[in-house]
Parts: structure tokens; C-alpha cells; sequence
């Protein structure tokens, strides 16, 4: 489809393109680069979009979906630039990170006016069907700013769904929920990936939406460091150059039986304070899974008991900061 076409219709789409794409998109606010040279395109399922705060993830949703123009480079949505072409927003449904505005409505009545606004057939229908979709009762008139976390993403993700958009957007939906509530709405996105949305959605917690993700893009810093899908994005991970204590009684003896190790690039013993008992080997590796092999059988060779097992430079910093550099 050329850029000069006629916005598809939900009928004349084209099956194959990609729902959303990118090419070398930058956007900056005065000095500030927000999102810098990023390209990338978006198909049906659950495209997870991850980085620390500041990463330019929201910017980054708002330029997909065409609300935040571009400084430098192309944004396409159904083929055409949003821009341009203001009518494909109707195939975007959002639900933005900002609390709702409207804190003394029922999650229907919410669902409803956003259901009118976009100009949807019969706004009554698709609203009990959004809300149903995703788990919420129609009939129950308690306002939102009277529901659980839970229940406010699930209706926010109902306004998201009820004109049925093709590209679904999903700024931090499970942030500040309780585990319980976090798992109910990644199965509920899960499922709207599978049922044939293309879903993005954000999260600045690594890891947070691996089981429910067809695809994965890490962003630090503007720029998108890392993509592929989860299970690569882990393995890359695991690659990265790592420091592991491990806690034993016997750290000499095991110090020497991991020297040799595959990856292992130093290991020394830690002092430990006077009076305590044990103590603990710090290895240097590149192959972390490799070290977690060898580890059970060096220490029985060693006749080591094992306390702890704890990566050094495992938060959240350290992993994004690997991405950026490497
Ligand atoms: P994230 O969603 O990953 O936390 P953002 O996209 O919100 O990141 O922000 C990325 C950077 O761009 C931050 O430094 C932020 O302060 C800046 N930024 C975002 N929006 C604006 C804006 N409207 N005006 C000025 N700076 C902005």
C-alpha cells in the first residue's frame, strides 16, 4: 500500500503488512532525545515494550500510535501516516498510564462515553460487551474511584477495546497491582494477543511480561537496545559477563575446584569477618549457565556444603545499563 492510499477499513486491510511501523524515528523536547533512530514494526499478538523510567517508552506508545509527532523520521499505522490520515485512529484503542479522569463514573458509563465519542454503532452493546470481555458486570454502578487497581485496568482496557482496534496500547497496565491482580490482567492480555489484536504494551520491570509475550523490545536511553523474543532475550542475558557469590564451608577448596570452569574469568575467596563460620567464593563468569552446571558437581569433588548462590550484579540497572553497552 503506498503512502497515498486510502486509509484501510477494518474490510480492505492488508493482511500481511505490519499493524504499526517505525523507521528511524527520533523525538526530542528541546535538549531532551526522548526516543532516538528507532525503527519497528508491529504485528498481531503481544509486543511487549521494556525499559527503566526515563527510557522513552511512553513516548515511544504515543509516536506508534501517532498522538506525539515525530521529530525526524516515518511513523506508519495500517500503511498510512497517522498524521495524515487522522481517520485510522479508530483503529487504535489506548489505555494510558494516567489514572482515569473520571474517578465518579461506573466503569459503564466510562466505557460508554468513550464508546460514543469514537462513534461506535451501538454504543450500548459494545459497552457490555468490553466490560464483560473483560470481566467487569455491567450492572454494578460502583464509580471507579471505589474499585481495586485491578478493576480500574480492566476498564480502562474495556474503553481500550470497545470500538474493537486493531492495535490495542498499553501504557504500564499492571504497575502497582497486587500478584494476584498483576496474573488476571496478563491473561486477559494474553488472550486479546491471541484472540488477533496486535497489543503493545509497557513495563519498566524486566521479565514482567515474559510468559504472556510473542515479542520483546528493551529500550534504554531512547534507543531500542534489544529485541527478539523472550527466550532470546533471556539467553542474552544469561551471556552477559556476571559476578556470583557463592556462600560455603568450605570457599578455598571450592575457590580451587571452579578455576577452569567454562566462562569463569577470576575467582577469589572473600574475607570473612572474625568469629563467623564459612565463608564465600566470588566468581567472575561469562556464562553464568555454565557455572550453575559445573557448580553441584565442583563442590561435592570439593567436599563443600553450599549456603547461597546469589548473582552480585543482577538488579535492574545493572542488566539495562549490559544492554546499552553491549
Ligand atoms: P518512560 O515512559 O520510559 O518513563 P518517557 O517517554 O516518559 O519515558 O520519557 C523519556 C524522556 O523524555 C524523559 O527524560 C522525559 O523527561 C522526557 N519527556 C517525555 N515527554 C516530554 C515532554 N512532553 N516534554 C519534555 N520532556 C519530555
Amino acid at each position: 500500500m503506498s503512502p497515498t492510499s486510502p486509509a484501510p477499513t477494518t474490510d480492505d486491510r492488508e493482511p500481511d503488512g505490519p499493524v504499526a511501523e517505525l523507521v528511524d524515528v527520533s523525538r526530542w523536547y528541546g535538549t531532551v532525545v526522548a526516543v532516538s533512530g528507532v525503527s519497528l514494526s508491529l504485528r498481531p499478538g503481544v509486543n511487549a515494550l521494556l525499559g527503566p523510567n526515563g527510557a522513552g517508552k511512553s513516548t515511544l506508545l504515543r509516536l506508534v500510535c501517532g498522538l506525539t509527532r515525530p521529530s525526524r523520521g516515518q511513523v506508519r499505522l495500517l500503511g498510512v501516516d497517522p498524521r495524515r490520515h487522522p481517520e485510522v485512529y479508530r483503529q487504535v484503542g489506548i489505555a494510558p498510564q494516567q489514572e482515569a479522569l473520571f474517578e465518579h463514573e461506573s466503569p459503564t458509563r466510562f466505557v460508554r462515553t468513550a464508546a460514543r465519542l469514537v462513534g461506535v454503532a451501538d454504543p450500548e452493546q459494545a459497552t457490555v460487551a468490553a466490560l464483560e470481555r473483560v470481566g467487569l458486570d455491567p450492572a454494578d454502578p460502583r464509580p471507579l474511584r471505589e474499585r481495586s487497581g485491578g478493576e480500574r485496568q480492566r476498564a480502562k482496557i474495556a474503553q481500550a477495546i470497545v470500538h474493537r482496534p486493531r492495535l490495542l496500547v498499553l501504557d504500564e497496565p499492571v504497575e502497582g497491582l497486587d500478584p494476584r491482580q498483576r496474573i488476571a490482567v496478563l491473561d486477559l492480555v494474553a488472550d486479546l494477543g491471541t484472540e488477533g489484536h496486535t497489543v503493545l504494551v509497557s513495563s519498566h520491570v524486566l521479565g514482567e511480561l515474559d510468559r504472556i509475550s510473542d515479542r520483546v523490545l528493551v529500550m534504554a536511553q531512547g534507543r531500542v537496545v534489544a529485541a527478539g523474543t523472550s527466550h532470546g532475550l533471556r539467553e542474552l542475558l544469561d551471556d552477559r559477563p556476571m559476578k556470583v557469590r557463592v556462600g560455603t564451608d568450605r570457599p578455598r577448596e571450592l575457590a580451587a575446584g571452579l578455576v577452569g570452569v567454562a566462562g569463569v574469568v577470576a575467582v577469589s575467596v572473600e574475607d570473612v569477618p572474625a568469629g563467623e563460620r564459612g565463608g564465600a567464593v566470588v566468581v567472575d563468569t561469562l556464562a553464568a549457565p555454565a557455572l550453575r552446571r559445573a557448580l553441584a558437581a565442583r563442590a561435592v569433588s570439593a567436599g563443600a556444603v553450599l549456603h547461597e548462590v546469589r548473582p552480585l550484579d543482577d538488579d535492574l540497572d545493572s542488566v539495562f545499563r549490559y544492554l546499552v553497552t553491549r
